[in-house]
C-alpha cells in the first residue's frame, strides 16, 4: 500500500477548508459545530483566499481569548481585509453578554513573523502574551482592577462587573502616509471606538509618520502609553514635541529629519527635555540631523542603556567621537551606526577607545562613507578584530586600498563570530585616481575572485562578504 506523504495532510485540511468556504452560507452554518482546532486552518484559507464575509464570521465565532494575523503575511494596506476582522468584533453585544460574553478578547493585526494565531496552545487559561500592559483600559488593567474591588466590596453584585469584563484589545500597528486609504482605515477605527463606549481598546504598538502633512493630526487619538516604536520621517522637531508630549514607554525612535535643521536653540532644548523622560528607550536612531558639537548634551539626557545607537549623517566631528567614545552607553552596546559622518578628521585615537570599550558587547558595525583611510584603517584593525560579538561589518564608500583590505581580511577572519562583512570597492578598481570615479570592471572582479580565495584559504567560507549594502 502506498505510504501517505506527510506533506498531504495540510493538503487533505487545506483542500477541506477551501471547500467549507467555497460556499459561503453552509461555510457560515458550520462554524457553529465546528471543533475548536479546525477554526485555525479555516481561518487560514479565508485569509487567502480574501473572503472577507467569512472572515467577519469567524472572528465572531473564534473560540480563543486572542487571534493574531502576524505570521499571515497580510499585506499591510490590505485595509479592506482588516475592516472586515475589526468588524467582526463583538464589543459591546448585549447578546454576547448575556452568553457569557465572546471569547475573543484580543485581535492583533500587526505583520510579527513567527508569530502564533493563538497563544490558546501555549499558555491555557494564561493571559495572551501579547497583551497591553500599559493603557488604563486594557484588559489587564481593567481586571486588576476589578479584582482589587472585589477585595473592597466583596457584596458587589455580578452584573455591575459584567461591561469591564469584556474589555476587547485591537492591537495595530499604523504607517501614516498621506494617502486617502490610510486616513478612510483611521476614521473606521476612531468610529469603532466611539462606538464601544469604552469597551473597544485600540492599542497601536508601532507607529510610523512618513511625512507630516495636514492630516497627521488624526493619529493623535492613539493612547501614547502603548505606542512602543515610533519611525517619522522629514520631522521638525517642533512637531515631535508638539505631537507626541507622553509618548513614555517608547523603545524605540528612528527620526530622519527635515534637511537643514541645526540643532539648538529652544526647539533642540524641548527635545532634549522630550528625550529625556524616555525610560525604557533601547534603539535610538537620528539621520540628518546637524549634531556637530552636541552630542555630549544629547548623551547626557538618555536615561536607560541603548541596545542599538544610531547616528548617520549628523555631521559629527572628531570631538563628538570623543564625547562618544567617554560615554557609559558604550559598556552595552550592541548596533552602532555611524556611517555619513567624517569621523576621524586626522585622529583615529579616539576611535580606538570606542572599540575597546565596546569590544565585549558589539554585534554590528557600520562606518560606512567615514573618509577612512588605508592609515586610519590599519590603526583601528587590531580594536577591530578585539570585538569579540562582532556578527556584521559594514565599511564601504571608504577610500581603501586593495593592500589595505587584504591586510584586513587575513586578520579579521580570526573573529568567528563575525559573518557578514560590506567591504569598499578598493580605490584600485577606479580609472582615475580620485574617490568614486569609474570602475574598471575587470579589477573588480579579480578583487572578488581574490576576496573568496582568500576566505577558502582561512577556511571562512562561512563568511559572506560583498561590496554593496542590500
Ligand atoms: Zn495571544
Ligand atoms: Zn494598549
Amino acid at each position: 500500500m502506498e505510504q501517505m506523504n506527510e506533506d498531504s495532510i495540510p493538503t487533505l485540511l487545506e483542500s477541506a477548508t477551501k471547500s467549507l468556504i467555497s460556499d459561503e452560507r453552509t461555510g457560515m452554518r458550520a462554524l457553529e459545530l465546528l471543533p475548536k482546532h479546525l477554526f485555525i486552518p479555516l481561518f487560514t484559507t479565508a485569509i487567502k483566499c480574501r473572503q472577507k464575509n467569512m472572515l467577519k464570521e469567524i472572528v465572531k465565532s473564534w473560540p480563543f481569548q486572542c487571534l493574531h494575523i502576524g505570521s499571515l503575511n497580510i499585506d499591510d494596506s490590505a485595509y479592506d481585509l482588516l475592516e472586515a476582522l475589526v468588524d467582526g468584533l463583538q464589543v459591546h453585544s448585549e447578546q454576547n453578554l448575556s452568553s457569557g460574553g465572546p471569547k475573543l478578547r484580543v485581535l492583533d493585526l500587526r505583520s510579527i513573523r513567527d508569530c502564533e494565531i493563538t497563544c490558546y496552545y501555549r499558555a491555557q487559561n494564561a493571559s495572551c502574551f501579547h497583551s497591553c500592559v500599559y493603557s488604563q483600559n486594557s484588559i489587564l488593567t481593567v481586571e486588576e482592577s476589578q479584582n482589587s474591588d472585589r477585595c473592597i466590596e466583596l457584596s458587589a453584585s455580578e452584573t455591575e462587573n459584567v461591561s469591564s469584563r469584556h474589555t476587547i484589545e485591537l492591537i495595530v500597528n499604523i504607517s501614516f502616509r498621506c494617502g486617502s486609504r490610510i486616513r478612510q482605515f483611521i476614521q473606521f477605527l476612531k468610529k469603532k471606538i466611539q462606538q464601544s463606549s469604552g469597551h473597544l481598546h485600540l492599542c497601536c504598538r508601532k507607529l510610523h509618520i512618513n511625512s507630516m502633512c495636514v492630516h497627521t493630526r488624526k493619529v493623535l487619538f492613539l493612547q501614547p502609553a502603548c505606542i512602543n516604536s515610533l519611525d517619522m520621517n522629514q520631522v521638525h522637531l517642533m512637531d515631535l514635541t508638539n505631537l507626541f508630549p507622553r509618548l513614555i514607554h517608547l523603545h524605540r525612535l528612528r527620526l530622519i529629519a527635515l534637511p537643514f535643521q541645526y540643532c539648538e536653540g529652544r526647539n533642540f532644548q524641548l527635545f532634549l527635555a522630550w528625550l529625556g523622560k524616555l525610560d525604557s528607550l533601547q534603539d535610538l536612531c537620528l539621520s540628518f540631523f546637524y549634531l556637530t558639537g552636541h552630542l555630549d548634551r544629547l548623551l547626557s539626557v538618555l536615561q536607560s542603556q541603548l541596545d542599538s545607537l544610531s547616528l548617520p549623517s549628523c555631521n559629527l566631528s572628531h570631538r563628538d567621537v570623543t564625547v562618544l567614545s567617554q560615554s557609559a552607553q558604550l559598556n552595552h552596546i550592541t548596533q552602532l551606526n555611524l556611517s555619513d559622518n567624517n569621523l576621524f578628521q586626522g585622529s583615529y585615537h579616539s576611535f580606538q577607545i570606542l572599540l575597546q570599550r565596546a569590544s565585549r558587547t558589539l554585534q554590528h558595525l557600520e562606518i560606512r562613507n567615514c573618509q577612512i583611510t588605508d592609515s586610519i584603517f590599519s590603526a583601528i584593525l587590531s580594536n577591530l578584530s578585539h570585538c569579540s560579538e562582532l556578527r556584521v561589518f559594514c565599511f564601504s564608500f571608504n577610500p581603501i586600498s586593495m593592500r589595505a583590505l587584504k591586510a584586513f581580511l587575513q586578520k579579521i577572519t580570526a573573529c568567528m563570530k563575525l559573518q557578514r562583512v560590506v567591504y569598499p570597492i578598493p580605490l584600485d578598481c577606479y580609472e582615475e585616481e580620485n574617490f568614486h570615479t569609474t570602475i574598471n570592471n575587470q579589477k573588480l572582479n579579480e578583487v572578488q575572485a581574490q576576496v573568496k580565495l582568500m576566505l577558502q584559504v582561512a577556511k571562512r567560507e562561512d563568511m559572506y562578504w560583498s561590496i554593496f549594502t542590500d
